[in-house]
């Protein structure tokens, strides 16, 4: 059963991580004149608007894209992202929200060919009104259409992704985003990515994930280091402790297998930002990680140096309210005086494949030890109980076609829809 609505999430500080770094793989293809092809395996409906019920449920965008809109000091990388939302709101109140095929339309080129798949008939409904009034729009100011070169799909994502690798010019940029809502979710995207390497091992794919205490998801991103990609480059995003009763969704990752080399000096200056902007408490944080893969041997890398700290301190001191972390009985919160993350070490031959040096830093400047990838911060997208996905959507229409509010289902996390 499809539960997850994303209009329950949009815009929450997950949405702000994964098309931030999305608006920056765009600027990176659009480097270059020839073509490429935009694959979004789980689309949602496209935009979602800031003032639906569902939005206003448990208002996730208040922990993501409300506390950056006003802001002045945003640095010059993630400015194209706010002004890409601040363009959809031309009269400065907060009101819609882009999800990523949105995104994509914007910032790909009259060349470049979207590929959408959306497995819930009502968001993909939605998502093709949306295109529809958007196209109908253009029309009217005399600009051409994208026509066949968007394509939306109801359909499995997962599944339609293998058929348009490799794409014709050679160039891709692939959005795998699932709910998480059921824990095959995490294999299905390992699997799927290893054929799509297969076919296409040049195409740059960039993963959501959320960072939960659930197995799934503390293992994930190791997993996704042991894949046959050149070379990879993780980053999360934390922004409260977990709280005791674990739910909720406090962190995030966004893991891309072939990255741009522009991406990471991005991130360094970012990250900080974001982490102080977006941090509730002591526990915010970010990381960023990357490797390569060496046949034989494990190779990690550190980012840089040094890890380099994030300014400021946390604004706010109470946790998000309402939505618990994931955290298991047993596991013990972060503590503030963890140690500084430790120097990447070499892998050792016969180890992973990937080596994964990870760099952490806290809000308050000091580095921290890394932790597990899966520990501490969990969430789900949208505070749903521990199991249920991590994302919790809310129904939101876009602004180019309001969409209709999502009919029923849960978030991520359980949450329900609606
Ligand atoms: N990528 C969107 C964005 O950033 O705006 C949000 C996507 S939302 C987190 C996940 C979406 O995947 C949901 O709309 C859900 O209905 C859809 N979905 C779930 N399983 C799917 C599958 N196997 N193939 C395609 N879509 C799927």
């Amino acid at each position: 059963m499809l539960s997850y609505r994303h209009a329950f999430h949009a815009g929450n500080h997950a949405d702000v991580l994964k098309h931030f770094v999305q608006v920056q793989l765009h600027l990176y293809m659009n480097q270059k004149d020839a073509a490429y092809t935009y694959i979004d395996t789980h689309s949602g409906a496209g935009v979602y608007s800031l003032d639906s019920f569902q939005a206003n449920k448990t208002a996730e965008f208040e922990t993501g894209i409300g506390p950056l809109w006003n802001c002045t000091d945003v640095p010059a990388p993630l400015k194209e992202y706010l002004d890409l939302i601040k363009g959809m709101n031309p009269s400065g109140k907060m009101r819609y929200y882009p999800g990523s095929p949105w995104v994509a339309e914007q910032m790909s080129r009259e060349q470049d060919r979207l590929r959408l798949f959306e497995l819930h008939p009502a968001d993909c409904k939605i998502l093709a009104d949306n295109f529809r009034k958007l196209d109908a729009h253009k029309a009217e100011q005399g600009e051409r259409s994208r026509g066949r070169r968007v394509m939306i799909e109801h359909g499995d994502g997962f599944h339609s992704m293998k058929a348009l690798l490799p794409p014709p010019s050679r160039r891709a940029l692939v959005l795998i985003d699932p709910p998480y809502e059921i824990k095959d979710d995490y294999k299905r995207v390992r699997d799927a990515l290893d054929e799509a390497l297969a076919k296409f091992p040049s195409g740059i794919f960039a993963i959501w994930y959320p960072v939960l205490q659930r197995m799934e998801s503390r293992q994930f991103a190791d997993r996704l280091k042991r894949l046959p990609a050149k070379e990879w480059l993780n980053v999360t995003l934390t922004t409260a402790t977990p709280t005791p009763d674990g739910t909720g969704l406090h962190s995030s990752g966004m893991f891309i297998l072939n990255p741009p080399y522009t991406l990471e000096p991005i991130l360094r200056e970012v990250m900080p930002y974001l982490v102080r902007v977006l941090g509730k408490d002591a526990g915010a944080r970010f990381t960023i990680e990357k490797g390569a893969q060496v046949t034989g041997a494990a190779s990690g890398r550190m980012v840089g140096d040094t890890p380099r700290a994030p300014v400021g301190n946390a604004r706010r001191a109470s946790p998000l309210s309402g939505k618990g972390s994931l955290r298991l009985p047993g596991q013990s919160m972060p503590r503030a005086d963890e140690a500084p993350a430790p120097a990447a070490k070499p892998a050792r031959a016969g180890g992973p494949r990937n080596a994964t040096p990870r760099e952490t830093a806290s809000p308050d400047g000091a580095p921290r030890a890394p932790r597990s990838a899966t520990s501490r911060n969990a969430a789900s997208r949208d505070g749903a109980p521990r199991d249920a996905n991590p994302r919790t959507p809310r129904s939101s229409p876009a602004r180019p076609s309001a969409p209709g509010a999502p009919r029923n289902g849960r978030n991520r996390q359980g949450g329900r829809e609606g």
